[in-house]
């Protein structure tokens, strides 16, 4: 049996990881997570009772809870991606983000140093930090980050996460902790909190509100769907070389106004099949350009020939088939983010 530790597992992405890690037979999982505002029980709905899960309610920063879980439960792997996630928020009070993502990161390390020094530790142990694009900063129009472009963060969001993968390269340098870093472009999927770019956009056309693009629209994201990060995320818990890092994307670059426009013509097609009506001049008629956010990065891009040449992993989900399900989704599970909605339609992050 292979165990993971997956710290954040109530999020958007740790639990959709949790979901795939538990649909193979042979993984058990421990989730740790706090349950801030952005972690729900109900994103593990039904996986929280699976007989090869264990959930555990905490905070990263709890150092003796971490060891407490490693030294009991004994995984073969960490999967660290609890975080406070969004850019806006870390604008207008960074302090969260730098307990977190900083602080909770250097006892996640620790404690895996000692759970590996006190020979705990199963053979082939690794220490896996799921980190962002965002580290290397903004690009021109032409080019993409490499696993070796220097760290450019300008949000305090990217520089909480940068500073984090640094201490992660020194307890590898330091400790021969066996870490691997990965960098992954944008993500999009079921159970991503209402204030996401993707969310933000299906629940405002729903009930008819203004879609809200910040500046002029033009700023270039890649698109992930998130099963296919979680796919190599696991893969990389086995496999990923120590000390290394990874970039994951799709090669699925699109304009924020396009990526809003796209989703503006699925819930043109999929709203009324689930009794919304669309507005008279059709959802793209929503769109409204608001003041941008400060230090906006213009544009995000990763150079993905390592994880391509050296692992099988490769990117499944073509970007505007996975945007259909996953405004189907939403549509689906109104119940899901009903008491989340007001987080859709409140602007943060202007730096007032
Ligand atoms: P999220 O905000 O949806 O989830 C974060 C989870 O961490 C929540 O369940 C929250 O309760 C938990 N958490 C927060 N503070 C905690 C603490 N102190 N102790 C324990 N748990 C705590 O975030 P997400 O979008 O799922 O992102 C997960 C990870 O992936 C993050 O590390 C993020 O930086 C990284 N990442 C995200 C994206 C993306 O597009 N969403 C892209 C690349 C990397």
């Amino acid at each position: 049996m292979f165990t993971l530790l997956v710290t954040g597992g109530a999020g958007f992405i740790g639990s959709n990881l949790v979901r795939r890690a538990l649909s193979d037979p042979d993984t058990r999982v421990i989730t740790l997570d706090l349950l801030t505002y952005a972690g729900s029980l109900e994103n593990l709905e039904g996986v929280l009772q699976h007989p090869r899960h264990r959930f555990v309610r905490g905070d990263v920063c709890d150092a003796a809870l971490v060891s407490s879980i490693l030294r009991t439960h004994r995984p073969d792997a960490v999967l660290h991606l609890a975080a406070e996630s969004h850019v806006d928020r870390s604008i207008d009070d960074a302090s969260r983000f730098v307990r977190t993502n900083v602080d909770g990161t250097r006892v996640m390390l620790e404690a895996a140093r000692r759970y590996l020094k006190d020979g705990l530790a199963p053979a082939g142990f690794r220490y896996v930090q799921v980190s962002t694009d965002e580290v290397y900063g903004s690009l021109g129009a032409e080019g993409r980050f490499r696993e070796d472009s220097p760290f450019a963060p300008n949000s305090p969001y990217a520089a909480s996460k940068a500073a984090a993968d640094l201490l992660v390269r020194a307890w590898h340098q330091t400790y021969a902790l066996p870490t691997v870093t990965t960098h992954c472009c944008n993500n999009f999927g079921p159970y991503q909190f209402p204030e996401k770019l993707v969310p933000v956009v299906v629940l405002n056309a729903l009930e008819g509100r203004a879609l809200p693009v910040y500046g002029d629209g033009r700023q270039v994201r890649e698109w992930m769907h998130v099963d296919d990060h979680c796919a190599a995320l696991l893969l990389l818990a086995r496999e990923g070389v120590p000390g290394r890092s990874y970039n994951i994307g799709s090669g699925e670059e699109r304009t924020n106004l396009s990526l809003v426009t796209s989703l503006c013509d699925h819930l043109q097609g999929l709203a009324p099949k689930h009794g919304y009506a669309p507005p008279p001049d059709g959802y793209r008629a929503l769109i409204r350009h608001v003041t941008d956010r400060p230090g906006h990065d213009r544009r995000y891009a990763v150079d993905c020939a390592r994880i391509l040449g050296e692992t099988p992993w490769r990117p499944t989900r073509a970007l505007e088939g996975a945007l259909h399900d996953t405004v189907a989704w939403f549509l689906d599970h109104q119940g899901w983010w009903e008491d989340a909605r007001d987080a859709a339609h409140t602007r943060l992050g202007l730096a007032a």
